[in-house]
């Protein structure tokens, strides 16, 4: 009967997936199992959890829920996004090569570049907004594609369905960092990837008060391994973190469209602006690949790139002028947020592929929140028109 339904909508699942109420008292809301380990009826004879390391309810919710909401059966909760990137790239050896967006997270890129490769992995670093830049670059000892997208701080746009195509025409597998768009805005696993991680720490808890990552799959062969390595290195989500994500993806989706639609509101007035050179948001026509980004997403997100007219001085006035906008790293939360990738965010990454990817001294990043847009647009241009 239940399979001739229709699927359940996100907002339904969101609020829903993964959780009854509690079977001895009754609780609707999951409650917080602060256990780390569990009674055993006979020894190996246990309701399904051990210890809290390989298992644990509370996480299971959220596991089981954000899982569902990228159409997977796996998720692995981890204690930031960088263990969760962590954890997939230990499913290689030394001597196997992963393909890499050029233009990713600063700390993927240090993890890469500082400590796998130093253990042996190797890394191409690629402009993969053209597919066909891939396949010359797959070898074969090539394993992993990683793509991020839209990527961090320049909102390039990859084809994930077309890269997913040619990597696994080489038995290569796919990841994609969707931390960005969320599952509400982008499902990565529909369009053909294997792997999809989320830094829960932004749009996921969305309230800017945890550090979480999560691995999802939909593939039986890569949740055993997954599921293996996030035991076995450990890093997986606290108990009440997991309680704390799993509260927040209630409202995902509101949160969602609420940024989106004030992004786009921002992105228009700033485009607009005379002391703002460029614009890069990809709900934008101006976007160099709005139409790609319009067919893969089903929304653009809360966060957009600005260059402004001047220089490295233009760029801290305006970034001391702001008092709605928060000026720090991170992104994704309830409030919003603008920072100097060039000085923060993106100091990890070398300064020449820093100026070659587009990162210069007049680009800011700011993630929009959801307070009233034009409290927030008041705000943006008072700061760019005072001298
Ligand atoms: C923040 C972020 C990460 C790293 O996640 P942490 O939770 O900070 O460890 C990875 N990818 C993207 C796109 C991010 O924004």
């Amino acid at each position: 009967m239940a399979d001739k339904r229709r699927k359940l909508g996100f907002e339904t699942r969101a609020i829903h997936a993964g959780q009854r109420p509690d079977p001895t008292t009754g609780a609707i809301m999951t409650p917080l199992y602060l256990s780390s380990t569990f009674a055993q009826s006979e020894p190996g004879k246990h309701q399904g959890f051990d210890y809290s390391r390989s298992g644990n309810p509370t996480r299971l919710a959220f596991e089981t829920c954000v899982a569902d909401l990228e159409g997977a059966r796996y998720g692995y909760a981890m204690a930031s996004g960088c263990i969760g990137a962590t954890t997939i790239v230990h499913l290689l050896s030394a001597g196997d090569h992963v393909v890499a967006c050029d233009d990713m997270y600063g700390g993927t890129f240090r993890l890469f570049d500082k400590v796998f490769a130093r253990q042996g992995i190797q890394f191409s670093y690629l402009d993969l907004t053209d597919p066909g830049a891939l396949e010359s670059a797959l070898q074969p000892s090539t394993k992993l594609l990683w793509l991020e997208t839209p990527t961090n701080p320049l909102l390039k746009i990859m084809d994930i369905a077309a890269l997913s195509d040619v990597a696994h025409a080489q038995g290569v597998h796919v990841v994609v960092d969707n931390t960005f768009m969320s599952p509400y805005f982008q499902q990565p696993l529909a369009l053909g990837a294997d792997m999809v991680l989320h830094s829960t720490t932004k749009y996921i808890n969305g309230h800017s008060d945890l550090i979480g990552g999560v691995v999802i799959t939909d593939d039986d062969e890569l949740a055993e391994q997954l599921g293996f390595l996030a035991n076995a290195l450990g890093g997986v989500q606290s108990t009440f973190d997991s309680y704390l994500c799993l509260r927040s993806l209630k409202t995902l989706a509101v949160r969602m469209c609420a940024h989106e639609a004030n992004a786009l509101q921002i992105a228009r007035f700033l485009e607009a602006h005379p002391r703002v050179d460029r614009v890069v948001y990809p709900g934008l026509p101006s976007h160099p690949q709005h139409d790609l980004a319009a067919r893969q997403m089903s929304g653009f997100g809360g966060m957009l790139a600005v260059y402004l007219k001047g220089d490295l001085e233009t760029a801290r006035r305006v970034l001391s002028r702001v008092e709605l906008f928060t000026l720090a790293e991170s992104l994704g939360g309830v409030e919003s947020l603008i920072e100097h990738p060039a000085i923060m965010t993106h100091a990890s990454v070398d300064p020449a592929q820093r100026r070659a990817i587009g990162i210069d001294d007049t680009l800011l990043r700011i993630s929009v929140g959801i307070e009233s847009v034009d409290d927030l647009i008041d705000d943006l241009d008072r700061a760019l028109v005072a001298r």
